[in-house]
C-alpha cells in the first residue's frame, strides 16, 4: 500500500484551519512551523483528508507518530495472528523427570497370583 500525502491544496486548508497554533498542544507557531499530520495513520486506514489532517507542532508530531507506529505494530501482529500468517511459537515442553531404576522396577512389578479363598486341610 501506498503512503498518501496531502495535496498541496487540503495542507494549505489545514495550516488555514490552525490559524498558526499546534492543534494539539495549542503553542504558538511561527509562519512555517508545525507538521501537518494524518489523525489516524495510513497505515490504518486514514485518508488524506481535511478532516483527517491537522496542524501540529514538532513535539507533538515525534510523540504522535511513536504512539502511531506502536498501534500500526499492533494491528499488524493482530492480522497476521488472524490470517495464520505467522505460527506462533511452540511452547517450550518439559521432558518429564528422569524415572529412576527404583522407580520402574515399581511400576513394572509383576502382581502376585491371587490367593486361594479356602485352604484344603491337612489330615
Ligand atoms: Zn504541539
Amino acid at each position: 500500500m501506498s503512503r498518501l500525502e496531502f495535496n498541496r491544496k487540503t495542507k494549505a486548508a489545514i495550516i488555514a484551519r490552525a490559524a498558526g497554533k499546534c492543534e494539539k498542544c495549542a503553542a504558538v507557531l511561527k509562519k512555517g512551523e508545525g507538521e501537518v499530520d494524518h489523525v489516524l495513520p495510513c497505515a490504518l486506514g486514514g485518508e488524506p483528508t481535511i478532516a483527517n489532517g491537522r496542524l501540529i507542532c514538532r513535539v507533538c508530531h515525534v510523540e504522535k507518530t511513536a504512539t502511531d507506529i506502536r498501534s500500526i505494530r499492533k494491528a499488524d501482529r493482530v492480522r497476521d495472528k488472524s490470517t495464520r500468517a505467522v505460527v506462533p511459537k511452540q511452547k517450550i515442553r518439559s521432558q518429564g523427570f528422569a524415572v529412576s531404576e527404583k522407580a520402574e522396577r515399581r511400576q513394572t512389578k509383576v502382581p502376585l497370583p491371587p490367593r486361594p479363598l479356602y485352604r484344603e486341610e491337612l489330615s
